[in-house]
């Protein structure tokens, strides 16, 4: 009998942690107020070292190709909370020099017409990356388009391409939300091999993308979601608690395991205030370390960004130049 070998893949080029931003990164202070134990988990100083190794390797290429990378952001419409994400973007773009590109679809809004544009913006030798407004207007859905898309320009890791690879435990892009969860966890000076992980939400750009890094750190993964029984019982187990279930409050310090790392990607709006989806007052007195909303993984998500496109920006280059040779 051939024991068959568990699949370790290699860690993706963009997938390890950057060499050298140290682990320090995480500030490593007690939340205002709080007692003592759950140390913040500060995304700002972790996006400042992505983004200073970016600006470096930009200017790098600009000096070697004599261009920019240059990041497309399709506009399908108008959509207050993109319009909100593609002005961060944009601001991050321009701190680290990559070229930011509006491409906009007005009028009709086709299903061709998308697919042609995404197909145009593939074939543009001077876009290395493209993502894609979302929610998607109505009418429209991802899944009638997102296949037009080079997967090579994939940048937020959300074509079926990317994420079966990333499934597979191959080169991928992953989506820049969950790929910034997990680079903070790679930071919280704790060695995730073997670790309980438990994941809250299992939507395509970030609880499942989120479950299958934490795989390849060796974590044991649990997904829960919205039909999940007792999610109590599962989140008291974890060490390493993911949270991404837009719904303020779900998480309270009572259902967390004593110590457990808690990184919270929820993003909500009450009463004017930007809350996660973890309970932030009972969870710091029972968590070892959290991430704060805002300010956590929000920063790092478009620090992560820009180094897909300075990735995808070098990959196509090594291509035309594959190309000119053949
Ligand atoms: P989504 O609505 O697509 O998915 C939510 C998931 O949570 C679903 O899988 C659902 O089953 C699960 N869920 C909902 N209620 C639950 C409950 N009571 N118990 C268990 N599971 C439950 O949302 P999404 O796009 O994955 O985003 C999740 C959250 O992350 C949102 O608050 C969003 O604003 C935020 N977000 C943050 C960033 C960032 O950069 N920080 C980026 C993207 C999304």
């Amino acid at each position: 009998v051939t024991a068959i070998a568990d699949p370790v893949p290699d860690m993706a080029a963009d997938d390890r942690p950057v060499a050298d931003t140290p682990d320090t990164a995480v500030a490593d202070r007690p939340i205002p107020g709080e007692p003592a134990g759950a140390r913040l988990l500060a995304g700002s100083p972790i996006a400042a070292g992505i983004r200073d190794q970016v600006a470096g390797d930009v200017e790098a290429f600009r000096r070697r190709h004599g261009r920019r990378p240059a990041l497309a952001v399709l506009r399908l419409g108008t959509s207050p909370a993109f319009e909100l994400y593609a002005r961060q973007i944009v601001r991050t773009c321009t701190r680290v020099g990559i070229e930011p590109r509006e491409s906009r679809l007005d009028g009709r809004r086709s299903v061709a017409r998308v697919r042609q544009r995404l197909r145009e913006l593939s074939l543009d030798p001077d876009v290395s990356g493209v993502i894609i407004q979302q929610p998607f207007p109505r009418g429209l859905s991802l899944g009638d388009v997102v296949d037009a898309l080079d997967s090579d320009k994939d940048v937020d890791g959300i074509t079926p391409i990317s994420a079966g690879r990333l499934a597979m435990g191959l080169d991928a892009f992953s989506p820049a939300t969950a790929q910034a969860a997990v680079e903070i966890l790679d930071r919280a000076g704790r060695d995730l091999e073997g670790l309980d992980a438990v994941v809250v939400g299992r939507s395509n750009v970030v609880g499942r993308p989120v479950a299958q890094l934490l795989l390849r750190r060796h974590c044991t993964v649990t997904i829960c979601h919205s039909r999940t029984r007792d999610l109590a019982s599962h989140t008291r187990r974890a060490d390493v608690l993911v949270v991404a279930a837009g719904s303020p409050g779900l998480v309270t310090g009572s259902m967390l395991k004593p110590g457990a790392t808690v990184v919270d990607i929820g993003i909500n709006v009450v009463d004017g205030r930007i809350v996660g989806d973890v309970d932030a007052d009972s969870a710091c007195a029972v968590a070892g370390a959290i991430t704060p909303v805002p300010g956590g993984v929000g920063p790092v998500t478009n620090a992560i960004l820009v180094r897909h496109v300075m990735i995808a920006a070098r990959r196509l280059a090594e291509r035309e130049t594959r190309a000119r040779r053949s």
